[in-house]
């Protein structure tokens, strides 16, 4: 969704250190994708964070360690943000490196980081282990801290306007390496990364690389570590946690029996069917009238408003007609119960969709509101670096493949 920039003193405007799982490489350090392809789908080592209190404690005692260590060790990296064993005191001094190489090995590495609006907006891009790599965008606005995180390397949905589609998936992210870009982000907020100097991250969307409910066990075992309160989590509010899908019904229905009050995002991008099905390939399993039956029964068993993301693309999917077609089709399904969020699609390089004009969009905007739904037209943020979810990888593969 936007256009492509040098990497401007990569990693450098807020040095991380290596304690904090972040260890600053240059772009020529990354191998290629191309002769990591077989390794990528390498499974990630066993983290602290894959597990709920129960199992980290069990873990600890296969381990042949005490099982309060557990709840330490928790503290240290949900409380504290930190798997830096030098910091971690109250473990015995010959057993933190042990301990912490054992529960903690890192899962990330940063291959890159670009910042854009002032340094309101941190985009970042990391190495897993097996060498996939995926992205995460801090974002500060002025009532908020938002981290949008990656859930899948690549993603198998094919959407063909984007970017992250074109990778195909590679493979999952463990919950681990989820809640991992959320330590990182929350520490480097704490610590004042952002221009706006120290903040606290306030917001979770699961809006990066991949398809949320195609990693759905990980991605629900995230949600709870994020949303838990210290040290069992980050303590974040589930209702300050966004969920995306681009129409997965059976996952919708599974996330609203969960009893957690996520907000859920649903990916619609176009009103009809005979647009979706090109726009959203998975369309043709789950179309239109169903995915909308099923977010109208997310908000009916959580009494969360859905919020329905609709990427505007240039003379594809911006005609007044389509907004007329989308109320017409969200107030068939009652009032209240949706917000749509139209926002310029952030062009990929090359590619020939790009976004609707700004006076198109504002048309769009009206004819929805005309019709009683809620909108609210969305800035592309990062726009000057790559902002799409996707893009920085995809950049990389073409660069290094
Ligand atoms: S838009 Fe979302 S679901 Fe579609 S290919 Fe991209 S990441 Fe996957």
């Amino acid at each position: 969704m936007s256009l492509p920039s040098p990497f401007a003193d990569a990693a450098s405007h807020h040095p991380r250190t290596a304690a904090d799982g972040a260890a600053a490489l240059s772009v020529a350090d990354a191998p290629a994708l191309s002769t990591v392809a077989a390794m990528s789908r390498a499974r990630p080592p066993r983290h602290l964070a894959d597990l709920d209190e129960a199992g980290r404690a069990g873990w600890l005692a296969e381990l042949g360690h005490r099982p309060f260590r557990a709840r330490q060790l928790s503290h240290h990296y949900f409380a504290n943000l930190t798997a830096d064993p030098v910091v971690m005191t109250d473990l015995p001094a010959g057993q933190r490196a042990e301990l912490v190489a054992q529960t903690m090995p890192r899962l990330l590495t940063l291959v890159d980081e670009r910042r854009t609006d002032r340094g309101a907006t941190v985009k970042s891009l990391w190495r897993l282990a097996g060498g996939a790599a995926v992205e995460s965008v801090l974002m500060d606005y002025p009532d908020r801290t938002t981290l949008c995180v990656s859930c899948q390397a690549g993603c198998g949905m094919g959407c063909p306007f984007c970017a992250t589609g074109t990778l195909g998936l590679v493979r999952n992210l463990s919950a681990g390496e989820i809640l991992d870009q959320v330590r990182i982000a929350a520490a480097a907020t704490r610590d004042g990364t952002l221009a706006a100097g120290p903040r606290r991250l306030t917001n979770v969307v699961f809006m990066g690389m991949g398809e949320p409910m195609a990693n759905y066990r990980a991605v629900i075992v995230a949600v709870k570590g994020i949303a838990a309160p210290p040290p069992a989590g980050f303590g974040i509010s589930a209702r300050n946690i966004t969920v995306s899908t681009c129409g997965i019904v059976p996952g919708i229905d599974r996330l609203a029996g969960e009893g957690i009050p996520v907000r859920l995002a649903l990916s619609l991008h176009a009103p009809d069917d005979h647009l979706r099905d090109t726009l959203v390939p998975v369309n043709r399993r789950y179309p239109v009238g169903a995915v909308l039956d099923a977010a109208k029964r997310y908000y009916s068993a959580t009494g969360r408003r859905v919020s329905i993301e609709y990427a505007l693309i240039r003379d594809i999917n911006d005609q007044e007609w389509r907004a007329t077609a989308l109320g017409a089709e969200l107030r068939r399904r009652g009032t209240g119960w949706a917000h749509v969020n139209p926002i310029g699609l952030n062009p990929v390089p090359g590619s020939r969709w790009t976004a609707s004009r700004p006076d198109v969009a504002d048309a769009f905007a009206r004819r929805l509101r005309a019709a009683g739904i809620a909108t609210t037209v969305r800035d592309t943020r990062g726009a000057d670096i790559d902002g799409a979810c996707g893009q920085l990888a995809a950049e990389g593969s073409r660069d290094h493949g």
